[in-house]
């Protein structure tokens, strides 16, 4: 298994596109890192960078302290998993997944095991015979996998493995991925444009954005503290609630319409910068006893059951702003009527409205 080391990657297309900028990650052996981002943000050409498929424009990348920017594919020890499988259809899933070691002249009952041992850890044993039209769309992904597996390589790309499949079987999936991780116990490096994917199987999610990386952290690291605006809006569903206000003279308190608040550490921002303030629907709590307080004219309510999804706007600065709110449990509030909500001053983020940056820090 592997470190990877990832220094001021760039990539430009013929063309001139510029599609990843400035990327900088070090990679533990046996992380399980995840790229997301918003489609074109750049995640598959990194990756398609670190598989040997797309030639690097700038920077380094080191395997183990070896740098392989001008390695052949083959010769990186790296196997990936595409979304859609990349399955030769002609032949059985013994045949698929023995074709590349059969390719490095392995001994036969080595590749015999290492199928074996495969298709025992991904339930494939009894398919071994059938091509792949005759599995469904799991089971040709586990093939894909297993295809990969039986290679032992000491990195594992995925570049959207669970794209193509149904809500339910994909969150059956990310199960069986994870404790596949678990136990190779491999350096996984997994491209996804789902967050909530990202934030249940990464050890450390990259959020890009425009080719560029926006955070590196935990997942709770992302949800706790976004470094950006982008990551606190894309992290997290519904997503975070925006609402404007102004430094304070004193550079402690912010203005949101009438009230003032006074944040609990310093705000890096001279008096009368324009802050967005974000807090979380699942944050805001009915009642009046809280350090932020806000309206909510209720719009449209989900209710979900285990709980319930009131969206409608908010009036906190005579203008109105959309708004979410999850309140545990079942609600029925009449549309139209208000709901007086507020928030702890611990779950309230604070961005630079014109940079987007973090500013309780
Ligand atoms: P993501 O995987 O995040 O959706 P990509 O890495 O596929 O993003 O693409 C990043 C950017 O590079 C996009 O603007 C895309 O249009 C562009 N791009 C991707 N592949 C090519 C290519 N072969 N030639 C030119 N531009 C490309």
């Amino acid at each position: 298994m592997a470190n990877l080391s990832i220094r001021s990657l760039g990539k430009t297309y013929p063309g001139g596109v510029s599609a990843v900028r400035d990327v900088d990650i070090k990679i533990q052996d046996g992380e399980f890192i995840v790229l997301v981002g918003p489609s074109g943000c750049g995640k598959s050409t990194i990756l398609r960078m670190i598989a040997g498929l797309e030639t690097i424009t700038t920077g380094d990348l080191d395997i183990d302290g070896r740098r392989v920017n001008d390695l052949e594919p083959g010769d990186r020890d790296i196997a990936m998993v595409f979304q859609n499988y990349a399955l030769y259809p002609h032949m059985t899933v013994r045949a698929n997944m023995e074709y590349g070691l059969k390719n490095e002249g392995l001994p036969k009952d080595e590749i015999a095991e290492r199928i074996a041992e495969a298709s025992r850890t991904l339930r494939l044993s009894d398919y071994l015979d059938r091509k792949p039209r005759q599995l469904s769309g799991g089971q040709r992904q586990r093939v894909a996998m297993g295809r990969a597996i039986v290679r032992k390589p000491k990195v594992f790309l995925f570049d959207e493995p669970l794209s193509n499949l149904d809500a339910k079987l994909r969150t059956q999936l990310r199960a069986e991925l994870k404790a596949l991780h678990a136990r190779l116990n491999g350096t996984f490096i997994y491209v996804t444009h789902d967050q909530v994917e990202a934030m249940s199987l990464a050890d450390r999610i990259v959020i890009m954005s425009e080719g560029k990386i926006e955070q590196i952290g935990t997942p709770m690291d992302l949800y706790l503290r976004p470094a950006t605006r982008f990551v606190a809006e894309f992290i997290g569903t519904p997503a975070m609630n925006f609402i404007d206000a102004t430094v304070g003279s004193d550079g402690h308190s912010l203005q949101i319409g009438e009230q003032m608040i006074a944040a609990d550490a310093p705000i890096h921002a001279p008096a009368g910068t324009l802050v967005s303030v974000g807090v979380r629907p699942e944050h805001l709590h009915r009642g009046q006893d809280h350090a932020m307080h806000v309206k909510l004219k209720t719009g449209f309510v989900e209710q979900l059951g285990a709980d319930t999804i009131v969206h409608g706007e908010a009036s906190t600065n005579g203008t109105a702003s959309p708004l979410g709110v999850r309140l545990q449990g079942v609600h029925m509030p009449e549309p139209g009527s208000e709901l007086q909500l507020g928030a702890a001053l611990s779950d309230l983020h604070f961005f630079d409205t014109a940079s987007g940056q973090r500013l309780n820090t």
